[in-house]
């Protein structure tokens, strides 16, 4: 199994690694060699404009994260003590850390099991007159019933933001991922859609909440006297070696969203068999979706119970690095450190059950058919052992 500081050198094909090109590593140099390299060069400028215009919508933040475009966002949105923010108990653990670490309190609500994305259904029940924010996350590229989503949040006034971190260039109904809310969270973490190694953004149409970001995000430095500040701001800039980066990659991202795409039809095509004998389950695109599969992630049949057998044996024999899908938040060991209790299992059934079945299988824009197919050899072997 991978760890966070490199992988297992036996590994010959890693579960997703950046794709950079000499037009990114120009682009990089360019920056060094003109000097603008800091969070407020007009690269960075350049940078939230190319991206956000790709989302269809009006104004981009840049950030130094993901985990700190979340921060940032529901700071200014004015979320903090005795709030509650309603988040998918199966999403990664940067969607529930900000909210915490503004004081207030993540609701955890059970996905479904179609597209394994937060279950619109239990939405409307973990409401309350603290709830501000719902914050859906699209898992692994495919995109969350957003109409259904927006009708609870409208009724109850209350704000959606997206956590798009795994869904560039994902469609709900033809509209982009990062235009279904009222703001929108990106990251370009190094094995996202497209990256600046680290690094993220917020997206929206609302000008004066992208202005509060962005002035939030950079220190709220004084609007009359520079050195005097009206709120308590953050050091969240993206750098514009970043930016530079990011907007060579934005160039290139038709063509990174479309090879995912093909990854997945080409796992879709070799596993079929697999599926057909129930011993695992594919990945969906539901009818309003366009599923940008970040991660092509299969279940293997629960009753099975050999996930993590089956993932030993891939990376071991093969040199195929595999992931096992998030833990569910509610299980997060520091949680009872801090004396809080999101829930219990009961709780959360889909949620535990693809937590323990999910397995994300390798998802580089460089794969090629050849790998593809000997991974979907390797699994089948080792299915049938
Ligand atoms: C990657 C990711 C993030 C955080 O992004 P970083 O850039 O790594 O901080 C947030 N939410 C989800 C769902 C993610 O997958």
């Amino acid at each position: 199994m991978s760890s966070l500081y490199g992988r297992p050198e036996n590994i010959k094909i890693p579960v997703c690694e950046p794709h950079l090109t000499l037009q990114d590593s120009a682009a990089v140099v360019e920056a060094i060699r003109s000097t603008w390299i800091s969070g407020i060069s007009k690269t960075v400028r350049d940078f939230e404009k190319a991206f956000a215009e790709y989302c269809d919508v009006k104004y981009g933040v840049a950030t130094n994260s993901g985990t700190t475009a979340i921060h940032l966002a529901l700071s200014a949105l004015g979320v903090g003590k005795g709030d509650e923010v309603i988040i998918p108990d199966f999403t990664m653990i940067a969607t529930l850390n900000p909210i915490l670490q503004l004081g207030a309190k993540p609701v955890l609500v059970d996905c479904e099991m179609e597209a394994w994305n937060i279950n619109p259904k239990l939405i409307e029940e973990a409401i309350t007159n603290k709830t501000k924010v719902i914050m859906p996350v699209h898992i692994y590229g495919h995109p969350c019933d957003m109409n259904e989503i927006n009708k609870i949040a409208s009724n109850h006034n209350i704000v959606v933001l997206e956590d798009a971190a795994e869904a560039h260039g994902s469609k709900y109904w033809n509209k982009k991922a990062g235009s279904l809310g009222h703001a929108a969270c990106f990251s370009f973490f190094a094995n996202k859609v497209i990256t600046t190694g680290e690094g993220g953004m917020i997206v929206t149409n609302n000008k004066n909440f992208a202005k509060r970001s962005l002035w939030l995000g950079s220190m709220g430095f004084g609007k009359d006297k520079h050195y005097e500040h009206s709120a308590l701001g953050y050091g969240y800039r993206m750098s514009g070696l970043q930016a530079a980066l990011g907007i060579s990659q934005v160039e290139r991202i038709g063509e990174l969203v479309a090879k995912k795409r093909l990854n997945a039809k080409m796992y879709g095509m070799m596993l079929e068999k697999l599926s057909d004998e129930n011993l695992i389950a594919l990945p969906l695109e539901l009818e309003y979706a366009k599923n940008i599969y970040w991660l092509y992630s299969i279940l293997i049949n629960p009753k099975l119970n050999n996930r993590d057998k089956i993932a030993t044996k891939l990376a071991q024999d093969y040199g195929i690095e595999t992931r096992p899908f998030f833990t569910p938040m509610h299980k997060q060991p520091f949680l009872k450190k801090l004396g809080l209790n999101l829930g219990s299992d009961d709780d959360f059934a889909c949620s535990v059950t693809i937590a323990d079945s999910g397995l994300n299988l390798p998802s580089s824009t460089r794969l090629t058919g050849e790998e593809i197919t000997y991974v979907c050899e390797a699994l089948r072997k080792c299915m049938h052992a």
